[in-house]
């Protein structure tokens, strides 16, 4: 049997970065960039005010308190956007709304608050009064937001390698840029293998169940970036699974669900060696002991020999899930050009008992949640394998180690979080 490490370090040498495509900057988030990102202008561009208030000469502010105002003549007014026409010259002030560009004469701004603004009349028919009283002395360069500040015009902003966040779309976007260079999303093929599958809208005979597990391995590659493409179900026959598979060779990862078990109509693996490569392994774990991984030859692309990797993952439900987020995620991540494949690990003490009887590692679905500065993780549940619900309460998987018989509660675990809810 293998260890998760070595399966997983099988399937990673078989996945490649995939190429570079140029997209819309909103389609981009969870996107790596693919090149350096360089500002062609200065962020902001202009010299700008950074409070509503009076542009003026610092100088002309020397000695301004409540008790002794300084009286400077309000020349004209700016907004954001525009500019003003005008010159502030000594003993001359610029009324200026934030973010409209300083006018020139002007080294500081002196924000409302700080003025006799409220208690001035206006000229009828005016917005600003013909005079202000500044109350307060400043300094130059008060209230100033610099031309550049932010970006300078010339500077690397953003780096190849970067995942794309909201903030990068924000910076992006504060360039002018309406697209950026990224690793393109990998498309998944996703298909259901078993008789008793029936798709879901469908009546439900007896003796069948619904296929779940192509909707949830749907999601969980939409989830981390990747375009899922459902296949529908293979029976247990080898020409429906091999004419299914067909139709998923010009994607760039086929996953399967059922069928690698040893259970007699556990075709996957026999029907998937005769079209490629394919590894059947054992890995010491639990859910999730039976996957297969291997590659197919596929269609379309650049290169004649195409190869693209097959991942069998098991049946059951939970295992699916379980073995999607050891094998599948990295592998998807890799993909797109990440580095960071591990889901966040904490250590939480645990408030139930584990026994692990057959020497694999353990991965029990927990809620985690935070008390007094420290995580606990309580099971969700009866672990068994078929047992979706318990993966839909969790937000967590306990890792028991395999060389260890059990976990006492109290005990300090290691908690894989598949999620971090508001509740921790
Ligand atoms: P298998 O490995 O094919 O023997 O499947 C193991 C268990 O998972 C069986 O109980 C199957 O009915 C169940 N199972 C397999 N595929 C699916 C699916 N797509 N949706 C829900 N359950 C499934
Ligand atoms: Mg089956």
């Amino acid at each position: 049997m293998l260890t998760v490490e070595q399966a997983l370090e099988n399937i990673l040498s078989h996945v490649d970065v995939l190429e570079e495509e140029e997209r819309s900057i909103l389609d981009c988030l969870g996107q790596v960039l693919a090149e350096d990102v360089y500002s062609d202008i200065d962020v902001p561009p202009l010299d700008n005010s950074a409070m509503d208030g009076y542009a003026v000469r610092a100088q002309d502010t020397k000695g301004a308190s409540p008790r002794s105002p300084r009286l400077l003549r309000v020349i004209d007014t700016v907004l954001a956007g525009s500019i003003s026409r005008y010159e502030v010259e000594p003993g001359t002030a610029i009324r200026i709304m934030t973010g409209a560009a300083i006018p020139k004469g002007a080294d500081s701004v002196v924000r409302f608050e700080d003025t006799d603004d409220e208690q001035r009349r206006r000229p009828a028919g005016e917005q600003s009064p013909a005079e202000t009283g500044i109350l307060k002395e400043v300094a130059p360069g008060t209230d100033l937001r610099r031309a550049g500040e932010d970006i300078s015009k010339g500077a690397m902003v953003l780096s190849k390698g970067t995942v794309i966040r909201p903030s990068e779309v924000g910076v992006l976007a504060s360039l002018g840029r309406s697209t950026a260079k990224v690793i393109r999303r990998p498309v998944v093929a996703v298909l259901a293998t078993g008789d008793e599958l029936v798709e879901i809208s469908q009546p439900l005979p007896q003796g069948k169940i619904y296929n779940s597990n192509s909707y949830c391995v749907a999601a969980l590659v939409l989830r981390y970036g990747g375009i899922p493409r459902i296949l529908g179900i293979a029976s247990d026959k080898e020409d429906s699974l091999v004419a299914r598979v067909r139709r998923g060779l010009d994607a760039d990862l086929l996953i399967t669900t059922g069928g690698v078990s040893v259970g007699d109509y556990d075709i996957v693996k026999d029907v998937l060696a005769k079209e490629g490569e394919i590894n059947f392994w054992r890995v010491r774990m639990k859910p999730g002991k039976p996957v297969a991984f291997g590659t197919i030859k596929g269609v379309g692309g650049t290169g004649a020999a195409r190869r693209i990797p097959h991942l069998g993952l098991p049946g059951n439900p939970v295992s699916v899930m379980v073995t999607f987020e050891l094998f599948a995620r990295p592998a998807l991540l890799t993909m797109m050009g990440k580095r960071n494949l591990s889901k966040p690990i904490i250590e939480a003490v645990i408030e139930g008992p584990i026994k692990n009887t057959d020497g694999r590692r353990i991965f029990a679905r927990a809620i985690v949640k935070e008390r007094d500065n420290q995580y606990f993780a309580q099971l969700t549940g009866p672990q068994g394998s078929g047992i979706l619900t318990s993966m839909a309460s969790a937000n967590g998987l306990v890792i028991v180690p395999e060389d260890k018989a059990s976990v006492e509660p109290g005990d300090k675990v290691q908690v894989m979080m598949l999620d971090w809810s508001q509740q921790i």
